[in-house]
């Protein structure tokens, strides 16, 4: 068995109706045994199930998104935990911290992690220090 939508052209009812299979639906049609419950026309066609099945695919879609987006920021979150573990937080100084380990390279320090602007990076770069950009999960935002 299948149900369709079906709409009919000269009075817009809608209403649902069963048919054995999609090859009854088209028999029934040709043969003009289609009609409408209200006004008894034959003008009645089947409706598209289309937007029906947009909608819940794209709910499916979201769910997908948000589970990636959780697994994402977990993984962000742990990669986090371990610098913040591992590494000091300079804030600001990102920049000017860099470049005092870069260039003393006496100065025995463990990684570094804070801020920094485009503009900064770019120029640190160009300095030849190299600076892992990672996004970062605000804290307070769970
Ligand atoms: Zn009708």
């Amino acid at each position: 068995m299948i149900k369709y939508k079906l709409i009919c052209k000269n009075c817009d009812l809608n209403f649902d109706s069963w048919f054995a299979s999609s090859n009854e639906y088209e028999r029934l049609k040709k043969k003009k045994l289609l009609n409408c419950h209200k006004c008894n026309s034959l003008k009645v066609e089947k409706t598209m199930m289309a937007p029906q099945l947009i909608n819940s695919k794209s709910k499916t879609d979201k769910k997908i998104d948000l589970e990636k987006y959780n697994k994402v920021k977990k993984t962000l979150k742990d990669y986090q935990k371990f610098i913040k573990d591992n590494f000091k937080y300079v804030g600001d100084n990102f920049a000017y911290e860099a470049r005092s380990i870069h260039y003393n390279s006496k100065k025995k320090s463990k990684g570094i992690y804070g801020s920094a602007s485009r503009q900064d990076l770019k120029e640190l770069k160009e300095e030849g220090i190299d600076a892992q950009v990672i996004p970062w999960v605000d804290e307070k935002e769970n």
